[in-house]
């Protein structure tokens, strides 16, 4: 694909990583008339069913990952955790959205942090953490209640231990085992809120109105538009997005997640992460806009011109977490309310099952 031609239906698109966010990436692409090639690790994953050609292979068999590059005329990802260098080894063959380098900083708490300190961008108070004693050191600058972090690797709550008291001490060090890892600040949020900014190969940017979101054991079980906050939040968060995505140059959908600390805190919004793809808190877009984040980022990485991110309702978007999916028929009968299930055969606990969203 060139930089300037959009990619025509008809066109493929590759995805590393065959989950939720695959599926739903495929489902939205089939409606632009553009096919999705799926490379995953693991046969039989939900973005399977929604797409055309698969790949199972590892993420480092450099083989499989250029036969897939060569095969498709834009590749993207769909977790963040894909290891960054099987992205740069299919930029050896065909495009690549996002940029690299965005999945790398997103990649690494520590450069994440970092990465939004050097724009002035506010952050939890953080120190590193490799050995026993900077943990000592850091729980001495940082103070208690405090979360230690995995660097790598974390995600929904995975690779975080609570330092409530100094009692907590003796999990944490067992927790650390060598693996290089952040404390971070515990922060007495109000809110957690997330902006989903999409970036156009033109360098256009959209967002769509940032949702208001609730945790459950540190697993997103809610998203809310609109989010309620103050309108002159509401613009900072969509601001904080777009230095963000601009300074990578990125193309493609990104997700900003934060911590509303109210109106009167020094900063009111903290930036907790970054998620470099499609995320969970836009997925109430698919039914409570015209064109869904999932369609918006192929667009973008396709060179179309982006779609409006405009909603026509307000929406509340509830993931079905394990044992919830049982419930499905009775969800499916309710007015006003679309199902979503990602077709996943096990519904282990904390396992995202499908979502539903209901409109209002
Ligand atoms: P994370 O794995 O960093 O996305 O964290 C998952 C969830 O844990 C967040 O959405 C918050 O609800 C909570 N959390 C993470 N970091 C902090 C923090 N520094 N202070 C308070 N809550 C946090």
């Amino acid at each position: 694909m060139t930089a300037e031609a959009p990619l025509p239906p008809g066109g493929t698109i590759g995805i590393l990583g065959g989950g939720q966010l695959g599926r739903m990436l495929a489902m939205a692409a089939a409606r632009l008339g553009l096919t999705c090639h799926i490379y995953s690790d693991v046969p039989d994953v939900p973005a399977f069913e929604g797409a055309l050609h698969h790949t199972v292979a590892a993420y480092d068999d450099e083989a499989a990952l250029l036969e897939f590059a060569k095969a498709v005329d834009v590749v993207t990802v769909e977790f963040e955790n894909v290891p960054a260098e099987a992205l740069a080894t299919t930029a050896r063959a065909s495009a690549v959205f996002p940029p690299v380098r965005a999945v790398e900083v997103s990649q690494d708490r520590l450069i994440e942090k970092e990465f939004m300190k050097s724009h002035g961008i506010a952050v939890a108070p953080f120190a590193c953490v490799d050995t026993e004693r900077d943990l000592e050191a850091a729980v001495e600058t940082i103070g208690t209640p405090s979360l230690l972090k995995t660097r790598r690797l974390g995600y929904d709550g995975k690779g975080q231990v609570k330092i409530a008291t100094r009692a907590d001490m003796e999990t944490a060090r067992a927790a650390l085992a060598g693996v290089p890892s952040l404390l971070e600040a515990f922060i007495a949020f109000e809110a957690e809120v997330s902006v989903i900014a999409v970036r156009g190969r033109s360098g256009a940017v959209s967002f769509y109105d940032p949702s208001r979101n609730r945790h459950e054991n540190q697993i997103l079980a809610e998203s809310r538009v609109p989010s309620g906050l103050p309108a002159d939040i509401e613009d900072a968060a969509r601001d904080i997005a777009a230095r963000i995505v601009d300074d990578f140059d990125y193309v493609g959908v990104l997700c900003v997640e934060m911590f509303y600390c109210g109106a009167d805190a020094e900063r009111p919004l903290m930036v907790n992460e970054i998620a470099p793809r499609v995320h969970n808190s836009g997925h109430w877009t698919i039914d409570a806009c015209i064109v869904s984040q999932f369609e918006n980022h192929v667009r973008a990485i396709a060179g179309w011109p982006l779609g409006t991110t405009a909603r026509h309702s307000d929406a509340v978007m509830t993931n079905l977490i394990g044992a919830d999916v049982q419930d499905w028929p009775v969800l499916a009968g309710r007015d006003g309310v679309a199902v979503h299930l990602y077709g996943k055969r096990e519904a282990r606990p904390g396992r995202k099952m499908g979502h539903v969203t209901r409109l209002f």
